[in-house]
């Protein structure tokens, strides 16, 4: 399968999740548009996995310098184009006016209201955070609308605010993922976490969260990786609403930190999965960009944390999980660090214990199973 559709076609070739303008060579940060040295318009080529510069050619078509001449070109995504949000394009032969991000939208927030078009940018920006990675891990982003039974969706709803108050409630429901607008919101998304206690609630991690359910629906198949994961995580088949419940009453058990990942992560074993899987995800993504500006560390003392050149987690064949685990706790400890340097909060507030470690091999080598099944080995 070739095109935009294909799962796990993006080439990652060695690691470029630092970015350059691929005109002068600038360096540019994954969402920009424009290249502050060179002046060219910039956008993300999925198919490639890199930021071009791109040059719009009498045919309407732009075409990025780096690719040989007589290329096919590309379209702006629709919401590129006219409303901002997006920085990806589509390939010129495909028909979808959207790239592989937009078009995984089923509902878009209310334009009219400028609070709503601001919480849209920020909400596809984390979305495309994310799927940057999935793609790059080589799993698959099969829209909904071509694929109602393993399809993947997003919808973007607001609280309503006539009538019966109706609130939102940010989910998953095989393959549909629901976010209420309003966590993109600063104030609102951190009184809610102080209200529930949580060290740690971005948009981003939300996005992870709960495409974590749905990869659990479409990687946990077979009856032998159920028994896995139910050895590791317990038994998914546990009343969810009972579980709820306990939780909101009584809170996380004593000493939850001993095998979970998060208090969160206590509550049911889908919700352990999910928390685990948005963690590896932020592990993958902070060792990539670690691993692409050479970052190491190399302390004057044996006992402090050491970290050679972290490996690159997109690389099928540097996907060590050991050395990724050691190189995220060292990294960890020193991104902490200078946050509370800066009167910041902890990047990373949370401490992996040994089971919270296992539970994060089991996805690494799930997500690795399925990229060899699938026969992706980019
Ligand atoms: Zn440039
Ligand atoms: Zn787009
Ligand atoms: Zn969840």
């Amino acid at each position: 399968m070739s095109g935009p559709l294909a799962a796990g076609s993006v080439m990652i070739q060695g690691p470029v999740k630092t970015f350059h303008c691929t005109h002068c060579q600038n360096l540019v940060f994954f969402e920009n548009v424009r290249c502050l040295n060179c002046g060219h318009s910039l956008a993300f080529l999925p198919d490639k996995g890199l930021i071009g510069a791109l040059i719009e050619g009498a045919d309407g078509l732009w075409r990025a310098e780096l690719l040989p001449p007589g290329s096919p070109g590309y379209r702006l995504c629709a919401n590129y184009d006219q409303v901002s949000v997006c920085n990806w394009v589509v390939a010129a032969d495909d028909r979808n006016d959207f790239c592989r991000s937009c078009r995984l939208n089923r509902v878009i927030p209310d334009l009219t209201s400028e609070r709503n078009r601001i919480a849209w940018f920020r909400l596809e920006v984390a979305k495309r955070r994310m799927l940057y990675t999935l793609l790059g891990l080589g799993l698959p982003v099969v829209p909904k609308d071509g694929d109602q039974n393993s399809g993947l969706a997003f919808e973007f709803l607001e609280d309503s605010h006539v009538g019966d108050a109706k609130r939102v409630l940010t989910g998953h429901d095989n393959g549909l993922i629901t976010i209420n607008i309003a966590e993109a919101d600063d104030v609102h998304r951190e009184k809610e976490r102080t209200l529930q206690n949580e060290p740690y609630r971005t948009l981003l991690g939300h996005f992870r969260h709960e495409v974590g359910h749905y990869f659990w629906d479409i990687l946990i198949s077979s009856d032998q990786k159920l028994g896995e994961f139910r050895e590791l995580f317990g038994d998914e088949r546990a009343d969810y609403q009972a579980a709820l419940n306990k939780h909101y009453d009584q809170g996380a058990p004593a000493q939850w930190e001993q095998s979970f990942i998060s208090a969160y992560a206590t509550m049911h074993p889908s919700e352990d999965w999910a928390e685990s899987w948005a963690h590896y995800l932020h592990m993958v993504d902070a060792l990539e960009t670690a691993g692409a500006v050479g970052l190491a560390l190399r302390p004057a003392r044996s006992d402090e944390p050491h970290m050679g050149p972290p490996p690159d987690p997109l690389n099928p064949r540097h996907r060590d999980f050991n050395s990724m685990i050691e190189s995220w706790v060292a990294l960890t400890y020193v991104l902490n660090n200078i946050s509370r340097g800066m009167g910041l909060l902890d990047i990373y507030p949370f401490v992996l214990s040994a089971p919270a470690v296992r539970k994060l091999q089991f996805i690494h080598a799930t997500i690795d199973e399925y990229r060899s099944a699938a026969g992706g080995s980019a």
